[in-house]
Parts: structure tokens; sequence; C-alpha cells
């Protein structure tokens, strides 16, 4: 799997790049939803994040905050959304994982998110829990 990230990795396009170790890159989003939108992305060439190896995943883990804390600092937001899309269905448009830290400055700008929530069901919800604590016994 190769996506026009894996290129920025290489430094064969040019990004606006604001950390970089050697399992993460950090670049300011080309379509920003708000001032400092930013995509933190693993150099591993994976598409989603169920597909991570255990050391990208912490390498992610270990800066994500630290680049908020500057997202939020530098753009002078305190409230930001992160997003992670995986899949078409999902809104993922680069395949490659990414998440995205968006400062949210007001109503109008940031990420906007439609929320259809629905109830949880008791006996539902108790079966659902047993087999995601199975699938994760056996993942
Ligand atoms: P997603 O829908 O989660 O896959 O989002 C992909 C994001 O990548 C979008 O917000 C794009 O604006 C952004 N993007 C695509 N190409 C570039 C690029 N060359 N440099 C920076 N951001 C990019």
């Amino acid at each position: 799997m190769s996506t026009i990230f894996s290129k920025i990795i290489r430094g064969e396009i040019p990004c606006h790049r604001i950390y970089e170790d050697e399992f993460v890159l950090a670049f300011l989003d080309i379509f920003p939803l708000s001032p400092g939108h930013t995509l933190v992305i693993p150099k591993e060439e994976v598409a989603r994040v169920d597909q991570l190896s255990d050391e990208a995943a912490a390498a992610l883990g270990r800066v994500l905050p630290r680049i908020c804390r500057a997202v939020s600092a530098v753009s002078g937001t305190e409230d930001y959304n992160i997003l992670q899309n995986n899949g078409a269905a999902a809104h993922q448009a680069v395949f490659h994982v990414h998440f995205h830290i968006i400062p949210k400055p007001d109503a109008e700008r940031g990420l906007g998110i439609d929320w259809p929530s629905g109830k949880l069901n008791e006996e539902g919800a108790a079966q659902l829990a047993s087999r995601l604590r199975e699938a994760l016994g056996s993942s």
C-alpha cells in the first residue's frame, strides 16, 4: 500500500512539517477545517488503525498529546477534535492511517458533527459487551 502520505514521508512531495521522529510525522492539512488543522501519521504504511503494529501505535500515542498541546497553544484555541477515519464509508480518503487534530475556535469553524445517537438496550448491551470481551481475549 502506498499513498500520497508515503511520498510525503520520503520527502518526494512537500509538506509543512511540524514534528518528526523515527516512527511518526506530523504536518499541516492542506485543506484545513480551521487554522492549525494538523495530521499525525505513522511512518508504517498501513491503511487502518486496526492494522498498526504495537510499536507504531505506541509511538503515535506517546506524541499525540504533545502535538495537541502545541496546536492548541499556537492556534490560541483550547478546544479541538481528534478525528480518525477508517475505510471509505467512514470518510477515509487517504488510505494511510492518520489522526486529524482540528482546533474548534467557534461553532462555525472546525469539525461539524452529526451525532444521530440511539439508546443502549440493556439486554443487547450485555450480550454485545460479552462478545467484545471475547473478541479482545482472542485478538
Ligand atoms: P481523510 O478523509 O481522513 O482520509 O482525510 C485526508 C486528509 O488528508 C484531508 O483532510 C486532506 O485535506 C489531507 N491531505 C491530502 N493530501 C494532502 C497533502 N498533500 N498535504 C496535506 N494534507 C493532505
